[in-house]
């Protein structure tokens, strides 16, 4: 188990734990410094610095963008930014219309293809979090029309498949300035996903300001680790590490901090994070 996780879901977005939850579980695995990074909201950050708290477990800021590179849909980290920042909350409102506006596209997709759902449910299974593909996926497997999460995105939803509709998103450079004008810094998550021109996008993703490479992500195997360690000395990279749980069941999924992340390696992160940051752990407002 490692110490520091910092690629974790909740149910502020399409997590099926509440963000207590989440930090409760990471501090029993062992972790002692993590960031909550739900997609396109920090909703989930006052709950879980107020757990972070009462357990002695350090939170820094985080957030997970969706950015659009071409057809290529890059995902970026962002840490240590001021989460109060005003221009930041209206970017993930922003961000959370188009969620709710893709939705609909959606699901008028799968009516075509025989499976009509309502609205209303999918948004009762997403609750008070930023709508995604995820709760769509849940919603398709109560109605009985794919056995599992994992089947939804395989047929339907995953990148490319039927109901797979692009939302509006920032361009990378645009994500990256605006988290580094909010204090914080960027870190390419998952890179392998990237798919197309990968590597050639993470030089890309670095020309326009990333600080970072996710490098001990979820399940690598060694040699995945040491090729993304080969990127982060090539490109001049830091390198953060995660377990992008969601506790959807997967079979890829990894337990909270169940990942190949050396403790020196969240040590050296961790210092980056407070070299370079503006706000390097969540304040507790009481
Ligand atoms: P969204 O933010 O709504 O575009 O959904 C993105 C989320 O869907 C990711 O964070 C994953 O949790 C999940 N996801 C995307 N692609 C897949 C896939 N092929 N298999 C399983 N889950 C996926
Ligand atoms: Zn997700
Ligand atoms: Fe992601
Ligand atoms: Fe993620």
């Amino acid at each position: 188990m490692a110490i520091g996780d910092f690629h974790l879901h909740s149910t502020a977005s399409d997590g099926v734990h509440s963000p207590a939850w989440v930090v409760e579980r990471a501090a029993a695995n062992g972790v002692r410094v993590l960031s909550l990074t739900d997609h396109d909201t920090t909703a989930g950050l006052p709950e879980a610095a107020a757990a972070a708290a009462r357990l002695g477990v350090r939170l820094i800021p985080g957030v997970e963008v969706s950015t659009d590179l071409g057809p290529a849909d890059v995902h970026l980290l962002g840490y240590g930014f001021d989460p109060a920042a005003p221009k930041l909350q209206e970017f993930f409102r922003w961000q959370q219309e188009g969620r709710r506006a893709r939705l609909d596209k959606i699901l008028a997709i799968l009516r075509e293809h025989g499976m009509p759902l309502d609205a209303r449910r999918v948004l009762e299974i997403a609750g008070e979090a930023t709508v995604g593909r995820p709760h769509v996926a849940r919603a398709l497997v109560e109605r009985g029309y794919v056995a599992s999460v994992q089947e939804a995105f395989d047929r339907w939803l995953g990148n490319g498949k039927p109901a797979d509709v692009n939302r509006e998103k920032l361009a990378p450079a645009e994500a990256i300035a605006m988290i580094h004008e909010h204090g914080g810094v960027v870190f390419i998550a998952h890179p392998i996903y990237i798919g197309t021109n990968y590597p050639e996008a993470i030089g890309q993703l670095r020309a326009w300001g990333a600080d970072g490479i996710e490098t001990y992500y979820k399940h690598y195997p060694p040699e995945t680790i040491a090729l993304h360690e080969q990127y982060s000395y090539e490109f001049g990279l830091a390198r953060s590490g995660g377990s992008d749980y969601h506790g959807l069941g997967n079979p890829d999924d990894r337990e909270i901090g169940d990942i190949p992340f050396p403790d020196e390696e969240v040590e050296r992160f961790v210092a980056f994070i407070e070299e370079r940051c503006a706000c390097s752990a969540m304040e507790v407002r009481s």
